[in-house]
């Protein structure tokens, strides 16, 4: 069991939005358990990381993985004050480099493979649900407990019933995916709300990272920002919100 310096685990945390919101925490003090599902990826980025930063291999599509990051940070540290569900992918396919027009147009309602729209849900909406039942019984132990869920403007169902430029790059992949990642961060509000356990969901921004072949126009601190700062908030703070930087409401 450690003492009050508060420990923040963030998914995805080897590169993009998650490493940096990871060096953010770590710069305010907190422990951070740099989660990656490849441990090599996370032990190299967290080298590059000034302050009280652990590497820890989580997949979290991966029950087992899951299952044993968990019992490695209950057995290390005794319990989370601070889960940033991160992780997540825009397509299936592999790490090559596919510009946002081509993804746009191939991802479209029409034409997206439902084995595609499975996988990517696998990680950005089951992985979340898996990972946060997994830690629970660790942020119970904390004395206030907060869960962050790095959502996206694509996922506001409102907004795309607008007239939104978010409207061409909905589809039933990643778009939808967020939008049910925002009807379980509600779901996780309403269920924890008595435990005062905060759960909160968040949208960085179009910003330049893998996820988008690097074409987004905001810088990853930019896109970190409402993440961290969500995260910091203490046990005051609110609950089942969706903001973009800084503290601006977002529509469901
Ligand atoms: P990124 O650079 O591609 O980072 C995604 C991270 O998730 C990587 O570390 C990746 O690991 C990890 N990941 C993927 N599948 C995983 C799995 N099964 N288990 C564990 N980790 C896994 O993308 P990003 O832009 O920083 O995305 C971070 C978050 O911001 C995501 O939730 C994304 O939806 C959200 N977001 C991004 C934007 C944007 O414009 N970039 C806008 C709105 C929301 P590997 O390195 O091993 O692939």
């Amino acid at each position: 069991m450690t003492g009050t310096k508060r420990i923040a685990l963030v998914t995805g945390a080897n590169q993009g939005i998650g490493l940096q919101i990871a060096t953010d925490l770590a710069a305010s003090g907190l422990t951070v358990l740099l989660a990656s599902r490849n441990l090599d990826r996370g032990k190299a980025a967290a080298q590059k990381i000034e302050g009280d930063v652990h590497p820890l291999q989580l997949d979290v599509t991966d029950e087992a993985s899951i299952r044993a990051a968990a019992a490695h940070v209950d057995e290390q540290f005794g319990r989370l004050d601070i889960l940033i569900n991160n992780a997540a992918i825009s397509r299936a396919s592999g790490e090559e480099a596919e510009t946002m027009q081509d993804y746009i147009q191939r991802s479209r309602a029409t034409l997206i493979p439902v084995a595609e729209v499975r996988t990517i849900w696998e990680t950005n909406v089951f992985g979340v649900l898996a990972v946060t039942q997994a830690f629970v019984p660790l942020l119970r132990k904390s004395e206030a407990a907060s869960i962050v869920n790095v959502s996206s403007n694509l996922g506001s169902l409102t907004l795309l019933s607008s007239d939104s430029p978010y409207r061409a790059v909905f589809n039933p992949g990643y778009g939808a995916s967020k939008t049910a990642l925002n009807a379980i961060t509600v779901a996780f509000a309403i269920d924890l709300e008595a435990e005062g356990i905060k759960v909160n969901a968040v949208t960085p921004g179009f910003t330049a990272t893998a996820l988008n072949n690097y074409e987004g126009t905001e810088t990853v601190q930019q896109g970190a920002a409402e993440a961290v700062r969500v995260a910091l908030l203490g046990s005051d703070g609110p609950t089942g919100t969706f903001t973009a930087s800084t503290n601006q409401t977002q529509p469901w």
